[in-house]
């Protein structure tokens, strides 16, 4: 069975699907999921492996607390979420069970993908969900998640998995039919923007981040995804999965803005360089360096290096800096910082007398490094 999607879309056999906070909560909430679930049981039928990341516990603990504003205090956020998660999972066994679909939960916060063993172990889990045709429903750890851990919404959380399990789509649910030239809540002439071709400061005066009472992305964490996900080479859709069944998302130009990918394709290590692992401090680079990196495809030498930020050791993320103060690049680092410190602006020739051992001739190597 295949199933009738854009022509712009690529074949799709990973899919994730990120469903907003307001499509689960608010009014007429059932059917909806319920129709969602129905759309998803027929992708799921066409062999499209399918992963969900889901808002909506702490909305769905407000309604159990009788609370009608999002609590701006943390702990009672957290505890939202702690009522609201398993009903929210709840909803999801209802509707998927009638399409005889397993259903997995999975609760994430930023230290999970940070370290690269739960990273890892995390994509195995996702993928032995998927290799036993379960639907692996992610949601972000509310309840441990402190502020420096936290996501901060959803819309993160969805690009990050997109990019665990290779995702060739990545579809964030919300209940606008994707990006307009103005706010289409306050302005009935807005104008849909069908395709994207490329981000620009353009595109991005768009997305003026509109806070809602429920959910806490706006347009632009939305776009901000859509950017992560499409400059490692995957196609992304925003769009209108309240008043829309997804199907019509993934099939009519109206109902959705398409972000055209990249053509590069990120290996899995190289994702987690640019856009997961945690940067443990700052590399700061002088022109020739940069021209090497950006133009040559080099790695980047001591002797390059002008400044060293942060406190880290051999392997850790760095991000590389022009001397006017564009990250660049990202890598991970053979040297550690203090190491660098007295290396730097030295040719490699000198590394050993320097340190008293050379290790490596390159403080970050090419193969360890993404250009951003
Ligand atoms: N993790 C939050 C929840 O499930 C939602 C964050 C968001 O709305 O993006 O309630």
């Amino acid at each position: 069975m295949s199933i009738a999607v854009r022509k712009e879309l690529p074949g799709i056999s990973t899919l994730v699907i990120k469903i907003g906070s307001r499509i689960l909560s608010t009014d007429g909430h059932q059917q909806r999921l319920a129709r969602l679930a129905e759309d998803i049981a027929a992708l799921h039928k066409a062999a499209i492996r399918t992963v969900i990341v889901s808002s909506g516990a702490i909305a769905h603990g407000m309604a159990a607390l009788e609370l009608t504003r999002r609590p701006s205090l943390i702990p009672l956020q957290q505890a939202c979420a702690s009522i609201g998660q398993h009903r929210l999972m709840h909803r999801y066994e209802h509707f998927f069970s009638r399409h005889n679909i397993p259903i997995g939960q999975v609760l994430l916060t930023w230290d999970d993908l940070r370290s690269k063993k739960r990273y890892l172990n995390l994509r195995n889990t996702l993928f032995q969900l998927l290799d036993h045709r379960c639907i692996p429903i992610v949601n972000e750890n509310d309840s441990v998640g402190v502020e420096e851990i936290q996501f901060g919404n959803n819309d993160m959380l969805g690009a990050q998995v997109a990019l665990l399990v290779h995702a060739d789509l990545f579809v964030n649910l919300t209940d606008v039919g994707g990006l307009y030239d103005r706010n289409p809540h306050g302005d009935a002439s807005a104008k849909h923007i069908p395709v994207v071709t490329a981000m620009s400061a353009a595109i991005r005066k768009m997305a003026a981040d509109v806070r809602k009472e429920i959910s806490v992305g706006g347009m632009a964490t939305k776009l901000k995804a859509a950017e992560i996900v499409t400059r490692a080479g995957i196609t992304a859709l925003i769009g209108d999965g309240f008043d829309q069944r997804l199907g019509d998302v993934l099939l009519k130009p109206e109902a959705a803005t398409l972000f055209l990918p990249e053509q590069r394709k990120m290996s899995s290590r190289h994702r987690w360089i640019a856009f997961t692992g945690h940067s443990d401090g700052v590399l700061t680079i002088d022109d020739g360096a940069g021209t090497a990196l950006l133009k040559g495809g080099k790695s980047l030498l001591p002797a390059g290096v002008r400044e060293v930020s942060g406190t880290f050791k051999p392997g850790d993320t760095v991000a590389i800096r022009t001397l006017g103060g564009t990250t660049i690049a990202r890598g991970l680092v053979n040297y550690g910082s203090e190491e660098i410190n007295t290396i730097k602006r030295c040719k490699s020739s000198e590394i050993s007398e320097k340190l008293g051992v050379k290790r490596f001739d390159e403080v970050v190597h090419r193969n360890n490094l993404v250009l951003l």
